[in-house]
């Protein structure tokens, strides 16, 4: 049995840092021209050359993304940019548009190449042919059932990668106009604005300004509101049915989420790999789960075509718990700097988490604000953006997070995953 790669996204240098530190194996991350997620942060070439080294340093695979769909007279541009990054130790590219993968081989024929979820490989005479063509590993498409992924698996001798957490696109992922049409941002270059999850209303023609619910609800209507997948639940059916790598998506999210995602798969794969005939998925991690920026979660199309039940007619994003701030430095006194990320106050519930699902609830006490040439001014708020010490559970190290709960969400917040039955 082999532990499957948890290969998350790393949009800037520090969410790879996080990356690093919640266990990811691997990571995936852009540059500023031709990987999707064109507003997800993004590295420049100096940048990608201390990313490399820190995922280097820690065992931790890089992966570049150039997974858009170039036009011609992008192509000039795109080869500048790939001579840029030929030099860089990337474990593998991962492209979607056969122009990219052929130039990137005249190029970098070296460079192991992973085909990108845009190709939209749903079946396994697909999977074959991009093996034939020398690929190196597929992320299957969301569409894919499990049993469509196990015929893939069982038909080809290359990893195949699937998604297992993160939002889901109502059409084959990124193959959409309508972000493109609505605002002119392109989601097949990476600029998708998401209008899928706009609210809607139905305009009648003789009645201007006259805007009718599509269907009635306090919050609005969502037509094409897909909920985000989540298949921590399904992992022994995903390992046993010989999947290579779990991906998450989120390269437009905070440190928050990805924290919270990737430490609870890092729990249970690692629960998994100590004893499969005894796994069980712990409550505790669903509910984790609902504690970072989610759309109500769902196992999108595993166990088939999810339809109504894989989406939510009701709300937008739903979290339980806010970032208040990452921790940078401890002290020998027992406290620590912290950089504040939102608003909080002395006396707050605050929540103190890290790797290995670590997690202590402290109540905040004085918050020292850093400031140059003054180490130490007491205050009772704290805003974004500032410098703070203050005394943190003993457990406390570098890069742990924290947060604080939302008492409004909270009270609405369901730690379940919808889908079609199996
Ligand atoms: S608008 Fe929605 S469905 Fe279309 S590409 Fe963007 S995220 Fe996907």
């Amino acid at each position: 049995m082999k532990i499957p790669e948890l290969l998350a996204p790393a949009g800037t240098m520090e969410k790879l840092k996080i990356a690093v530190h919640y266990g990811a194996d691997a990571v995936y991350l852009g540059g500023e021209q031709f990987g999707l997620r064109a507003m997800a942060g993004n590295f420049c070439v100096n940048e990608m050359q201390n990313a490399l080294e820190l995922c280097k340093r820690n065992g931790v695979r890089a992966y570049l993304t150039i997974n858009s769909f170039p036009s011609d007279h992008q192509l000039a541009a795109l080869e500048r940019y790939l001579r840029q990054v030929a030099a860089l130790p990337f474990d593998a590219y991962i492209v979607a548009d056969p122009g990219v993968l052929r130039m990137v081989r005249r190029i970098s024929p070296e460079r192991e190449i992973h085909l990108s979820t845009q190709a939209n490989t749903t079946n396994h005479e697909s999977a074959l042919f991009w093996q034939d063509l020398g690929i190196s590993r597929i992320n299957l498409a969301r569409e894919m059932t499990l049993e469509d992924i196990r015929a893939t698996t069982g038909a080809v001798t290359i990893p195949c990668e699937v998604f297992v957490h993160g939002a889901l696109c109502i059409a084959y992922s990124g193959r959409c106009l309508l972000s493109s049409a609505l605002t002119g941002r392109s989601a097949n270059q990476g600029a998708c604005t998401q209008p899928c999850r706009w609210r809607y209303s139905l305009q009648e023609e003789s009645r201007p300004g006259v805007y009718l619910p599509i269907e009635e609800d306090h919050n609005g209507t969502f037509i094409f509101n897909s909920k985000d997948l989540c298949l921590l639940e399904h992992l022994p059916e995903l390992i046993t049915a010989g999947v290579g790598a779990l991906k998450i998506e989120g390269r437009m999210k905070g440190v928050h989420y990805l924290a919270g995602v990737l430490r609870v798969y890092r729990a249970a794969l690692n629960a998994y790999a100590k004893d499969p005939s005894r796994y069980q998925a712990d409550p505790a991690w669903l509910e984790e789960l609902t504690t970072v920026s989610n759309r109500g979660y769902t196992t999108g199309f595993l166990f088939g075509d999810p339809r109504d039940v894989g989406q939510s007619y009701h709300a937008g994003y739903q979290r339980s718990h806010q970032l208040a701030g990452v921790v940078e430095q401890i002290h020998q006194n027992g406290t620590a700097t912290v950089a504040v990320r939102n608003r909080f106050t002395r006396g707050d519930q605050l929540e103190l988490i890290g790797p290995a699902m670590k997690h202590h609830p402290f109540i905040c006490g004085n918050l020292l604000l850093q400031e140059p040439g003054n180490d130490g001014v007491a205050v009772e708020v704290v805003h974004p953006n500032q410098r703070i010490t203050i005394a943190v559970p003993a457990s406390a190290a570098p890069l742990d997070l924290i947060r604080r709960a939302d008492a409004d969400a909270l009270s609405s917040h369901h730690p379940e995953v919808t889908g079609v039955k199996h």
